[in-house]
């Protein structure tokens, strides 16, 4: 359904997007990670037809955006990061004149009240919009990608700045959309890719560093487990028999002491789970843990880790090379 082809972007000497294809298959919801300043933003902006490439192509249902924009971008549902809304208008007013925008041929009020359904906004249809909550704008905001009934949607951060409640409301509402519509989602936050996408897509740098099934992704976050564990109990002989506990690769004491514990974190080989180990060993001494739970990697910490193995694979394959010229 989209497919973008070493597509670049250059501004002077600088590389905002560097040699990047990926695609996205028709009912597949992608999500585009990457820290700030990777080049998510340019990419989606040139894919939704508001920037064009220095080279490379991009295409939406086979349509070509840069030769054909008008037809391809019939086909895109954008929610920018920051949503287009006039908030000196009605709701109701605003999905009319986003309506007209479109040059929408649906039925308009069938289509409109499909529209605020689906974006649970039918409640709010008569109010100003800048009186609304943030939530709601972000609601507003999806359903004017909506109209018109585009069949890719493509949402740049769309819960920034919302709070925990709004943002599982905004998930379940992206989710429910990628029953019938090929989403791509980009965020810088790795849990709600892992709660939303079925596929991952990591660029750093302009590069393209990742493109993995979701649970490829969360298996490296799961493999590489951290630990935070509170121990009641003498703190050097503790963190001493932490240490020595078969799977921990490292154990550190951190924080304060709280009664007569103390809290550490705890590092395991990849794969191994030692939280039953851990019971053992310190049970043994009579120090009850009572405290236990997994911290979760950073996104941080995941492109570190697949940077690192792109950086090794590629030089595997530079010796690979400079072996076989040494053979020939
Ligand atoms: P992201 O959305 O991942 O945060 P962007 O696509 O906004 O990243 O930016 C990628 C890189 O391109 C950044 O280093 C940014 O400074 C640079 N960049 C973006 N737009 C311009 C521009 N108009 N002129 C020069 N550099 C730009």
């Amino acid at each position: 359904m989209i497919e973008i082809s070493h597509l670049v972007k250059r501004y002077g000497a600088k590389f905002a997007v560097d040699d990047i294809s990926f695609s996205v298959g028709k009912g597949e919801i992608v999500g585009f990670l990457g820290p700030n300043g990777a080049g998510k933003s340019t990419t989606m902006n040139i894919l939704t037809g508001y920037l064009s490439s220095t080279s490379g192509t991009a295409t939406v249902g086979g349509i070509d955006i840069l030769e054909n924009p008008y037809e391809a971008k019939k086909l895109i549902g954008f929610l920018p990061e920051q949503p287009p809304l006039y908030v000196d208008m009605k709701v109701d007013e605003y999905l009319n004149f986003i309506y007209e925008l479109k040059k929408c041929k649906l039925n308009r009020e069938k289509h409109l009240a499909e529209v605020c359904e689906v974006t649970k906004i039918s409640d709010v249809r008569g109010r100003m919009i800048k009186n609304l909550s943030k939530g709601y704008k972000q609601r507003v905001g999806i359903a004017q990608a909506l109209i018109g009934n585009p069949k890719v949607l493509i949402f740049d951060e769309p819960t920034v700045g919302l709070d925990p409640k709004q943002i599982i409301e905004i998930r379940n509402l992206i989710r429910n959309l990628g029953t019938d519509h090929t989403i791509i989602l980009s965020t810088h936050i790795l849990p709600e890719v892992q709660a939303v996408c079925d596929r991952i897509v990591i660029i750093n740098q302009g590069r393209l560093i990742a493109d993995e099934k979701t649970e490829n992704i969360t298996r490296v976050v799961e493999e590489n487990r951290l630990y935070s564990v509170k121990v009641c109990g003498p703190q050097r002989e503790v963190l001493s028999v932490l240490s020595k506990v078969p799977g921990v690769v490292r154990a550190d004491a951190v924080g304060e002491r709280e009664l007569d514990s103390f809290t550490y974190h705890i590092e395991s080989e990849p794969g191994v789970d030692v939280r039953k180990p851990l019971f053992f060993a310190l049970s043994e001494h009579n120090w009850p843990i009572i405290g236990l739970e997994a911290v979760g990697m950073s996104l941080e910490d995941v492109f570190m880790k697949l940077m690192d193995a792109d950086a090794k694979k590629k030089q595997r394959a530079s010796q690979n090379r400079a072996g076989a010229r040494d053979n020939r």
